[in-house]
């Protein structure tokens, strides 16, 4: 089989995350979020007021940009992914509604972009990777040999979204968070700067009624038609 990159991009809370992880264990690739950068950049922004009363002090940030590690790493037992923000593990702040509130913002800023881009392309570089994002089959792995684009109606997504949180032993509000998704697919979409959008080769996934299950296994075939050519 030789080795390649897979690319999974498209709208918010669609389940992107959940069907990466299950593929890149299924097959024994590593797996990135490249979310959870822009996510974890969004909560420096707010841990040092460089996010006020949403507005953002890009000549802060900017300044700011060198200070400002993401690793990963993995969860022993659950054997979970983990964001590390200089050090510290950030992976339950990082999904809070504030964040999300915040992050599409600070991910319109070409500066953030150049620099977490080159970042993500190195995690690529040996290939065997699996990557969901915005622009991962767009912009940052043009050559993917395999792209996905998913998506699924807004009130799924939300509702999705919903249920992580409560999960999480928060007590959200649906309509806020689907007002939410809807915004930041918006802002996803026009933002000047690898707007969200489907690659012309990748293929279209539209997971509104697909079960985690399901998903896989139409993945898996995906990846060996091209792994095994
Ligand atoms: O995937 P997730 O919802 O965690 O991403 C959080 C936000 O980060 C998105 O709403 C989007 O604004 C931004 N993002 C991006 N490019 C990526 C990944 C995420 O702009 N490759």
């Amino acid at each position: 089989m030789k080795k390649i990159v897979i690319a999974i991009d498209g709208f918010s809370s669609c389940g992107k995350s959940t069907m990466a992880k299950a593929l890149a264990r299924n097959i024994g690739y590593l797996y990135f979020d490249s979310g959870a950068m822009y996510r974890a950049v969004a909560l420096y922004c707010m841990q040092n007021g460089i996010i006020a009363n949403g507005e953002i002090d890009t000549e802060r940030l900017r300044a700011a940009m060198d200070n400002i590690k993401i690793t990963f790493g993995t969860d022993e037992e659950t054997k979970a992914q983990i964001t590390f923000l200089n050090d510290t593990n950030v992976e339950s702040e990082i999904r809070s509604l504030e964040v999300s509130q915040q992050v599409s913002r600070v991910a319109a800023l070409d500066f953030v972009r150049t620099a977490l881009i080159d970042q993500q392309r190195e995690m690529g570089k040996a290939k065997g990777i699996v990557m969901d994002g915005r622009d991962i089959g767009t912009t940052v792995f043009p050559d993917a040999e395999l792209k996905i684009f998913v998506t699924a109606s807004a009130e799924v997504r939300a509702r999705r979204r919903y249920d992580e949180l409560v999960a999480r032993g928060s007590n959200p509000d649906y309509s806020e968070i689907l007002a939410n998704v809807v915004e930041r697919d918006h802002l996803d979409q026009t933002r000047e700067v690898s707007p969200l959008r489907k690659a012309d080769d990748a293929l279209l996934l539209d997971n509104s009624e697909m079960t985690i299950d399901g998903q896989l296994q139409w993945l898996c075939e995906q990846y060996k038609k091209i792994a095994e050519q």
